[in-house]
């Protein structure tokens, strides 16, 4: 593609509302605009890697025995409701306005309905089917450019098996096949435990891209395997030991006392005695919730223990509910509240926490004497610096994006959705299911966030737009000019992704500032210096190394460059 005709609207600025690095490249290099919140057009050079991705996994999911359908993007949302994931979503779901029907964000629910219509019998099964789409969901926030979008694509893919060995076979396919398609991406990716959320099921891992601006965060382990979302982690962090006094509860009046350190600080004791309580609601029950000092209430945990729809009292129900503010609230003496403690307190003694009056707490509380606990779970958040679960070294605790997820859902969507098969004795079976995604525009975007520098874009060559830049320097002799074309029709004659800066009128540190922003991984640059000697240099944009090559090999340079495995 010749520039001097090509729509590339670069950009030497940064805008304003781009704060990561890959939304103010993706801008700078004319990739993409925004449209609206969240909404991004891909524009030619943006769509060429977008191509890229989505041809690098359909190649390793036709590989595992996937086979591509086009689902429609618009559902009745009939179907949404059979399997109650309208409310699950809730706002994240588009609804439209003139018709029963919903925007899809995921396709669970028509993969179901086609194998509920169409699978009969284990005959069938089992079966890979994917696709390559558009979704759309109602991000509240959406920022980090095309990380997270309103509209993005996803290739999403379904497994439909006879049995739970089964499931775990495809599951397995599809970890191997994610492992090959971000390896291949030039991805650095770690692949972690996660919870498994509003979509239900038995096991489930996402692979994550460490950065800073990612929205997850991950507990690592440097020493062993060990690599856990935040929503999931655990440590093997000290738990409380019990203390051989047996004293009586005593009252203590702590005037304006509201938080932990503030107690800490006025009662000048250890934190790891003093109970943490906090007020939660689940379908009208409330729940108290201890955990140790300073620990951090880990929502997803306490979710997936007492419900999905928990959430934190509001301070009127507080007072109703315990006769007291935040900051005063303890397990002694409550009434209707189910009490659930954070495993690091299990069996403790010789507790502080609150009186359930203003102002005052309660010494001396023993667990097992004092209170009615309905369960001892994980509640709390890992911090940094704990020792990990598995081997003890300290953790580290970092940001991070999500690529892809892979679940194993089990009959969740089958038996909602009357997905049957008749299995080898006869019997009818609800089909075994898994879904597994990832997104798109995050690899692009992490691939970026993982590689560039000041200049701009450092492509991974699979997925570049092009492999080369070929620089025209000096558009006004004729022989230089000659063999710049000569060059472009050799490597387009070879098939070789060739963007070639033909201009005219721009100077040529211009384009060399403008190769550099847009990243391919070699520059060709064609000198009137070099051409004399029948010589032109190329600059790999990675290593920024530079070879004086003659303008013979040009052609097998760029191939073997394209054939190198990776360093
Ligand atoms: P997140 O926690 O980041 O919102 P998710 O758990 O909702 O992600 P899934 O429903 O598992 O995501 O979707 C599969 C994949 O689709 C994700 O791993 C991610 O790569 C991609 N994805 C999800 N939401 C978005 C979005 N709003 N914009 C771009 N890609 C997305
Ligand atoms: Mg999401």
């Amino acid at each position: 593609m010749r520039i001097s005709k090509s729509f590339i609207p670069t950009l030497k600025e940064v805008p304003s509302d781009a704060v990561i690095p890959s939304h103010q490249l993706m801008l700078r290099a004319g990739m993409i605009r925004q449209l609206a919140a969240g909404i991004f057009s891909f524009l030619p050079l943006g769509y060429r890697v977008m191509k890229k991705v989505m041809d690098l996994i359909r190649e390793e999911m036709d590989a595992i025995g996937g086979q591509e359908f086009h689902l429609p993007a618009l559902n009745p949302i009939e179907i949404w409701e059979k399997t109650g994931r309208v409310e699950a979503f809730g706002d994240t779901l588009f609804q439209l306005k003139n018709r029963p029907l919903v925007l899809a964000p995921t396709h669970e629910e028509i993969i179901g309905w086609i194998a509920a219509n169409h699978i009969e019998s284990y005959k069938d099964l089992p079966q890979i089917w994917y696709q390559i789409q558009t979704k759309f969901r109602n991000e509240p926030r959406p920022r980090s450019g095309v990380l997270r979008g309103r509209q993005f694509i996803m290739k999403d893919s379904y497994s439909l098996d006879a049995s739970w060995e089964g499931l775990d076979k495809s599951y397995e396919l599809h970890a191997e096949a994610y492992k090959k398609i971000f390896s291949r991406a030039g991805l650095k990716f770690f692949i972690v435990g996660a919870s498994s959320g509003a979509m239900g099921g038995t096991g489930s891992q996402e692979f994550m891209v460490e950065s800073e601006s990612g929205e997850d965060t991950c507990a690592i382990c440097e020493n062993c395997s060990y690599a856990a979302n935040l929503e999931v982690a655990t440590s093997n962090v000290v738990k409380a030991s019990r203390v051989p006094a047996d004293l009586p509860l005593k009252e203590i009046h702590t005037p304006n006392i509201k938080t932990i350190d503030e107690l800490k600080d006025f009662l000048k004791v250890d934190e790891s005695i003093l109970a943490k309580s906090l007020v939660y609601i689940q379908d009208r029950t409330p729940y108290l919730i201890l955990l140790m000092g300073n620990d951090q209430l880990n929502e997803t945990k306490l979710q997936s223990i007492i419900g999905t729809n928990a959430r934190p009292a509001h301070p009127e129900e507080l007072l109703e509910l315990t006769g007291a503010d935040a900051g005063s609230i303890g397990p002694i003496g409550l009434k209707g509240f189910k009490i659930i403690v954070d495993k690091r307190l299990e069996n403790a003694n010789g507790l502080v926490s609150g009186m359930n009056k203003n102002d005052y707490h309660i010494a001396n509380i023993d667990l097992m004497r004092d209170v009615k606990v309905d369960g001892y779970y994980d509640l709390r958040t890992v911090e940094a610096g704990e020792p990990c679960p598995q081997c003890n070294a300290p953790l580290r605790v970092v940001n991070a994006i999500e690529l892809g997820h892979i679940f194993k859902l089990g009959t969740k969507y089958a038996d909602s959705l009357n997905a049957k098969f008749l299995d080898v004795n006869g019997e009818m079976k609800p089909i075994i299911m898994g879904s597994y995604g990832i997104g798109v525009e995050r690899i692009i975007a992490c691939s970026i966030e993982q590689n560039h520098d000041e200049n701009g874009i450092i492509w991974h060559k699979s997925i570049a737009p092009f492999i080369v830049h070929l620089i025209l320097v000096n558009s006004n002799i004729e022989s230089v000019v000659q063999v710049a074309n000569d060059i472009y029709d050799r490597l387009n004659e070879n098939k070789i992704d060739v963007i070639y800066d033909d201009r005219a009128n721009v100077s040529p540190g211009f384009k060399f500032k403008d190769a550099d922003l847009l990243g391919m991984p070699l520059q060709i640059i064609v000198g009137e210096k070099n051409v004399i000697n029948h010589k032109i240099e190329i600059k790999d944009r990675k290593t920024n190394k530079r070879q004086i090559i003659d303008i013979d090999e040009v052609v097998t340079f760029v191939k073997n460059f394209i054939n190198e495995n990776d360093k």
